[in-house]
């Protein structure tokens, strides 16, 4: 029998990786976090990268209609719809692959995320003493939790060069936000890119909502 390994479709963890893209774009969806056809999902598979295509309603999203590409973001299957096009996201979510070794990579239009850009005018967002910040990899209850924040731009495909360069300023990071538009969060396996998307996305809606009270996440709390 043949015996399946990553790249024949199926993960080191029994999971099959185009289910997995579909199931968490629904899941996605059902958080806001890629309405109106935004946002996005990339997996690794062996070698070769899985991603979601641009412009698609993404809880329709079915195991055909993705791209494969391979190490270096040549396309190498298509999706048997030949009108789908390739997600702008494509470059960034290569750097996550190349530069941190990504497993997953995840792009949000989270309303949190969009929201916690704005809190301030620094370049970062900054978050501590919140328990969901144990749940970003690198971080304990007490660490101040600091994600860089990009200015957007017009086209999503020229943020490349400004995630590239925050994930050498700051290479504890498993996130960059960008300001008025969502976040990109990677992981080492899907599970853990949920995962600390999940607990950021946590973070971003406490920021926010606490700001509403007068209370500054960002601040170390004293007594
Ligand atoms: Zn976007």
């Amino acid at each position: 029998m043949h015996e399946l390994r990553e790249g024949d479709g199926i993960l080191r963890d029994g999971t099959r990786p185009r289910e997995v893209i579909c199931e968490l774009a629904r899941r996605f969806y059902a958080l806001g976090w890629v309405s109106g056809t935004g946002g996005g999902i990339s997996l690794k598979d062996g070698e070769r990268i899985l991603m979601a295509p641009s412009g698609v309603q993404k809880e329709l999203l079915a195991p055909e209609d993705l791209f494969v590409l391979d190490a270096h973001g040549a396309i190498l299957e298509r999706p048997r719809d030949a009108t789908l096009a390739l997600s702008a996201c494509a470059p960034l979510f290569l750097h996550a692959f190349h530069k941190r070794r990504a497993g997953a990579v995840l792009h949000s239009h989270s309303l949190s995320a969009v929201c916690a850009t704005l809190l301030s005018d620094e370049p970062v967002f900054r978050a501590t003493h919140l328990e969901m910040i144990k749940g970003v990899p690198g971080h304990g209850y007490h660490d101040a939790l600091v994600v860089p924040i990009l200015e957007n731009t017009p086209n999503e495909c020229d943020l490349a060069d400004a995630l590239a360069a925050a994930m050498d300023t700051h290479p504890a990071t498993s996130a960059v936000l960008v300001r008025r538009h969502g976040v990109y969060v990677w992981g080492e396996s899907w599970q853990k890119a949920k995962t600390t998307a999940e607990c950021l996305d946590y973070v971003f809606a406490a920021a926010v909502e606490l700001r509403k009270l007068g209370v500054d996440v960002a601040r170390t709390p004293t007594g």
